[in-house]
């Protein structure tokens, strides 16, 4: 090791390459003992400005997740997946299956936004957005602290023999998971059949809703597993967003990183001036707080799902040992190794600039998508017919699909040129909510404004007076 002065903390620390650390820790996962047996994490609770900012965050975030399905935008749910009947409600817009080309765009720009972003800024998402990590340790976690105590305390409890203190403990630790796993089950089913629904499942006798109340337990079930025994296996193991880490992220890419080259070689204890000892003193703390268990140290993992508890820890130790902050921070491997201070590069602009582009291209389909779909065609094997001595018609089918929860009445007008419609069956055509309606009708041209044998008509679809769509179709006839 070559010795070398660190300009932060004006110590001797020694240069390492990457390769030259304990690679050991690859043998097995942290959440795995070395009989093949589950390793049971035990993460304290961290305490820093990383974790009060994700604490603010999980609020909103939670406050949101349950609030989502009762917010109605123009009478439709703010966020809706009916995966069932392929229907889907985001932000008051009704998709259907029509809307195919919508959703497979808008799940192209998704992935190509996810991998985007992750090659920039690493798995943020995981420890600041994942309702994963949010509720496990915003909510569960807490309550686990709350019940059985700091990490020591519940090593203690589980290592002791059954009495009354580890029956109320352990009773009253998973019947809060099951109740709360239970209100999550409730809302997540709302997301799929809407609150309505539910509110039926609730309310109505078991038997009439047999097949909500299976769904209900399941979820709550699944749940309750995830939170109580699966946690952060879900995130290392099960998540398939965490298993493309390895081939999304580069040496260029900002994740929660520990800087060997300040650390090394870490040494215990107090520093003296000219030691050629680290500033890493090898407390552990960093991994003691990590919720999946892993020692950042040891470079980049699949399993850190970075969520800041580890900087905070050894923010807090810096400042006890009279260090610079930082040991462990936000930073690209390339900022380690060249020991350059965090920089938006030019790549980092170009990327986010795509994924802007993107973002607003989706946005854009989303305001220009309409509610209401509308096939108008001519009807087969027609010319035209004439009407009294000085009009001409045409015979069209329309089609209207109404995306709304509402029942759409329109009416429908030639456009731009005179004429009139005559709509057989009556005036104006209503289609239900969420349903379609067919209906026929002729449209009437004075032979004046009838220029060419097959000419361009335009209908407008209003609504309330107002118009809505407006179709081109073609209409037959003869000039005089
Ligand atoms: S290594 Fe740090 S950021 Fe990664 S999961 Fe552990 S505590 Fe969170
Ligand atoms: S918290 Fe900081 S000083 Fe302590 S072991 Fe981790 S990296 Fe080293």
């Amino acid at each position: 090791m070559e010795a070398e002065a660190n300009p932060k903390s004006t110590k001797s620390v020694a240069k390492i390459s990457f390769e030259q650390l304990d690679q050991s820790f690859r043998d097995r996962m942290p959440s795995v003992t070395k009989e093949g047996k589950r390793n049971w994490i035990h993460a304290w609770q961290p305490h820093g400005k990383w974790y009060k900012m994700r604490s603010v965050l999980s609020v909103f975030y939670v406050l949101l997740f349950f609030s989502l399905p009762f917010i109605r935008i123009k009478g439709n749910p703010a966020l809706q997946i009916n995966v069932v009947e392929g229907k889907f409600s985001i932000l008051g817009m009704i998709f259907w299956p029509q809307d195919f080309i919508i959703f497979g765009v808008g799940m192209v720009t998704f992935v190509v936004f996810i991998y985007l972003f992750t090659m920039i800024y690493g798995r943020v998402f995981c420890g600041w957005a994942c309702p994963q990590t949010i509720f496990m340790e915003m909510i569960f976690r807490r309550i686990e602290w709350w019940i059985e105590g700091n990490p020591n305390e519940q090593k203690k409890l589980k290592a002791q023999p059954w009495n009354a203190e580890k029956a109320v403990k352990k009773i009253g630790k998973h019947v809060a998971f099951f109740a709360l796993s239970f209100v999550i089950a409730n809302t997540f089913l709302s997301y799929i059949i809407g609150t309505d629904a539910l509110f039926q499942i609730i309310s109505e006798p078991v038997s009439q809703h047999f097949g909500g109340f299976v769904a209900l337990l399941f979820f709550t079930l699944a749940f309750y597993a995830v939170y109580a025994f699966a946690r952060e296996i879900v995130c290392t193991v099960w998540c398939p967003y965490g298993r493309l880490q390895g081939v999304i992220l580069d040496k260029n890419t900002v994740v929660v990183a520990y800087d060997y080259n300040r650390g090394e070689p870490r040494v215990k204890g107090k520093r003296t001036e000219g030691s050629a000892a680290g500033d890493c003193i090898d407390c552990k703390q960093c991994v003691a707080v990590c919720p999946t268990g892993i020692d950042i140290r040891n470079g980049t993992q699949l399993e850190c799902v970075n969520c800041t508890a580890c900087i905070d820890a050894c923010n807090s130790v810096m400042d006890k040992v009279g260090l610079d902050r930082g040991l462990i921070r936000f930073a690209s491997e390339t900022q380690i190794a060249e020991k350059k201070p965090f920089r938006f590069t030019g790549r980092m602009k170009g990327y986010s600039a795509a994924l802007l582009l993107l973002v607003s291209g989706l946005v854009v389909l989303l305001a220009t998508r309409n509610d209401v779909d509308v096939t108008i065609l001519r009807a087969r094997g027609q010319l035209f017919q004439e009407v009294g001595a000085d009009s001409l018609s045409n015979l069209y089918h329309m089609n209207m699909v109404n995306k709304t929860h509402q029942q759409i009445t329109v009416e429908l007008r030639v456009e731009e040129v005179p004429g009139r419609i005559n709509l057989v069956g009556g005036h104006q055509l209503v289609t239900p909510a969420e349903g379609q309606a067919e209906t026929t009708f002729f449209v009437v041209l004075p032979k004046t404004a009838i220029k060419r044998r097959d000419s361009d008509v335009k209908l407008g679809i209003y609504q309330n007076g107002k118009r809505i769509r407006t179709v081109k179709t073609s209409f037959l006839g003869y000039v005089e």
